[in-house]
């Protein structure tokens, strides 16, 4: 075992940690009113959106920032930029393009687009909804 090689209890208590500081910040951004928590998320949406996140992990073919290393960490990612995983400093890389207002689920355009925020572990996603998709029941 090299000095690079992290015990898998260690491992595991990094993981946890991580996941913890996910699910923390989401939480304390919705009690300061700077997020809301969907009481109704697309539940089959996001998780699509999971497993295509941790394809892009376990395949390689996911771009991230250069402070993203292979200890477990808090990752963001943003539904309107597929397959980037960026740390907290780097969180301006996942800003939206100005004008884009195209729903992250149906990909059609719409005047108003909600955000929300999903946690899966350590990755917290963004995505943005038109109304047909926050209030179509799920
Ligand atoms: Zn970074
Ligand atoms: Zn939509």
């Amino acid at each position: 075992m090299n000095a690079h090689t992290l015990h898998p209890v260690a491992l595991a208590g990094q993981f946890g940690a991580a996941a913890a500081h996910a699910s923390h910040i989401l939480t304390s951004a919705a009690d300061q009113g700077r997020a809301i928590i969907d009481t109704n998320p697309p539940a089959e949406w996001l998780a699509s959106q999971a497993t295509a996140i941790r394809a892009a992990i376990l395949n390689r073919t996911a771009r991230c920032c250069p402070h993203i290393g292979a200890a477990p960490q808090l990752l963001h990612a943003a539904a309107w930029h597929p397959g980037l995983l960026v740390c907290l400093d780097c969180l301006p890389a996942l800003d939206p393009v100005a004008d884009d207002t195209t729903c992250d689920r149906c990909h059609c355009s719409a005047s108003l687009l909600t955000g929300s925020v999903a946690a899966f572990c350590p990755v917290l996603l963004a995505y943005a909804l038109c109304d047909d998709c926050i209030l179509e029941p799920r």
